[in-house]
């Protein structure tokens, strides 16, 4: 007899042997518009068995690399600092252990738990960062720990010319206007990540993927979906050129499964999902 252990798709190896760690962090406490990303990690692992473990794309398979995932953390909600306590805490234990986090969201503001312990380890991390929003704000409606200032937040602990972003559209004036003096944002596409990649070989990164850069006619099912985003092809070839990177830590976040009754935008979260896992392993 087996116990009915459900993991994504291909990560069921030993915590022992897998080099890089699978968690849900389903945390959907202060998302600004439209919540329901808490339901994001486990639409993925039941939804994960519609897609295969192969690689097209990277000629890679799930079977060939050891993924160990480690279901949900639980999360306080209402209360956005002991979540991100939790967060942080469980991905120090990772790194003690020479392993990756990989984190499956739940709300954007969840990477900025991941990278506290992260950054302490890495001090000179850098952050690429894709997403339609820019996630720049001071504070949203007076809450400083919010979706909406995330990559704010980061910048409080890492500082100037460390966060760089990718298919930015949308955000208020003043956000722009201060990302120009602090971080690098590329709006709309992933113009330029190439280069980006060559000056940022051998440094660590953590990557973090905000879904919502996709279109929304690709990726429905989020919260605040932005029209005028980049396909799933541009997005997976994005993510195939991080592969020479030191990837450090990551994280995938704003599936929000309720508002796309399709499931697609869950199968998009599950592939992408998988190509990165194949990605962050080609030699
Ligand atoms: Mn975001
Ligand atoms: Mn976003």
């Amino acid at each position: 007899m087996n116990k009915n252990i459900s993991t994504f798709i291909g990560c069921d190896n030993e915590y022992s042997e897998s080099s890089v760690v699978l968690f849900g962090a389903p945390f959907d406490g202060t998302t600004s518009f439209r919540p329901g990303t808490r339901f994001g990690p486990s639409a993925i692992r039941n939804e994960s068995i519609g897609i295969e473990t192969y690689s097209p794309y990277q000629d890679l398979d799930l079977e060939d690399i050891a993924v160990f995932d480690a279901g949900d953390l639980e999360m306080a909600f209402g209360n956005p600092k002991l979540a991100l306590d939790t967060i942080e805490a469980f991905s120090k234990k990772l790194l003690k252990d020479a392993k990756i986090p990989f984190m499956i969201g739940g709300e954007h503001l969840v990477t900025l738990g991941s990278v506290q312990a992260v950054s302490e380890r890495y001090p000179d991390l850098c952050i690429i960062h894709f997403d339609a929003h820019a996630d720049l704000r001071e504070e949203y409606m007076g809450e400083k720990l919010s979706h909406a200032s995330v990559m704010r937040r980061i910048w409080d602990l890492l500082g100037d010319d460390r966060i760089f972003q990718f298919g930015i559209r949308s955000g208020e004036k003043a956000e722009f206007a201060w990302g120009k003096n602090h971080v690098h944002t590329n709006k709309f596409d992933f113009l330029g990540l190439e280069e980006l990649v060559d000056k940022l070989k051998g440094r660590p990164v953590y990557f973090t993927l905000d879904l919502d850069v996709l279109d929304p006619s690709i990726f429905p099912g989020t919260g605040t979906p932005e029209a005028g985003g980049v396909t799933f092809n541009q997005l997976l070839e994005a993510i195939i050129k991080l592969a020479p990177l030191n990837i450090v830590g990551l994280d995938i976040n704003e599936l929000s499964p309720i508002y796309d009754q399709s499931g697609v935008s869950t199968a998009v979260a599950c592939k992408l999902i998988r190509e990165i896992l194949l990605m962050i392993h080609q030699k």
